[in-house]
């Protein structure tokens, strides 16, 4: 799969398949075209040739149903997109209600039980402004997963934070993983990768330079530009 912006080549050769439950972290330099993989992989952008799957859909084909893509493929931002001016539980219930056709109790009844699992049941009714930037990211995360998705996308998601809450939300994203969302996060948290990701991937100018288990990624990378980028963050 390539990635063209006008002549700018930005993803290179990439083939990337995604297994159910598989929890997939994805590391590297500024610019080296993490952001724009994962946006290939709900198609916010388009995306030339090869091979991407997700699950069991093929994402590179112009007969990819989109609506369906992005349904079933929630995305979490860094900075955390939330409708300032809706409260939570609107905030969550919004595409449920307009994109599922849930109806508005039903929707509100599944949006209290995601805040009571990302460990804000209490905020509800509050508008984010209120919120501090750790339980804005939780309801961003109970957002996409009001809808259901097959698979949750996270685009550093704790690096607009303050120290003192990254803990909150990668705990949230943790317990995710471990009841078996498939997940491809793309962060700067080593701890995390080492500790939740079934496979970790290198990327450095577009390319995939280096894939494999946290263990031996972080204890024999192999690619020299991995090495290096290691040995600056760890
Ligand atoms: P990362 O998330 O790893 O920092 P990005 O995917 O954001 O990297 O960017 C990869 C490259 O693509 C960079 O050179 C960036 O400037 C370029 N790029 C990203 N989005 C666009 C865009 N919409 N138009 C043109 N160039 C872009
Ligand atoms: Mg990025």
């Amino acid at each position: 799969m390539n990635k063209y912006f006008g002549s700018l080549h930005v993803l290179k050769d990439i083939d990337l398949h995604v297994d159910p439950g598989e929890v997939v972290v994805v590391i590297g330099p500024s610019g080296s075209g993490k952001s724009t993989l994962l946006r290939c992989m709900n198609r916010l952008e388009t995306v030339s040739g090869g091979e991407l799957t997700v699950l069991d859909m093929a994402l590179g084909g112009r007969k990819a149903d989109v609506n369906r893509l992005r349904r079933d493929i929630g995305m979490v931002f860094q900075h955390f997109n939330l409708y300032p001016h809706r409260t939570v539980l609107d905030n969550i219930t919004l595409a449920p209600v307009q994109v599922l056709g849930q109806t508005k109790s039903e929707a509100e009844a599944h949006a209290r039980h995601l805040l009571a699992k990302v460990g804000i049941p209490e905020k509800a009714d509050v508008f984010p402004s209120q919120l501090s930037g750790g339980q804005q990211q939780r309801v961003a995360i109970a957002r996409g997963l009001a809808m259901k998705p097959k698979i949750m996308l996270f685009d550093e998601p704790t690096s607009a934070l303050d120290p003192e809450m990254i803990g909150e939300v990668l705990g949230v994203m943790k317990q995710l993983a471990m009841e078996g969302m498939t997940m491809v996060v793309v962060t700067h948290e080593m701890g995390f990768a080492r500790e939740v990701a079934d496979r970790v991937i290198f990327m450095d100018e577009g390319r995939i330079v280096e894939e494999g288990a946290p263990a031996a990624f972080f204890g024999q990378p192999k690619a020299e530009r991995a090495k290096l980028f290691l040995s600056r963050v760890l």
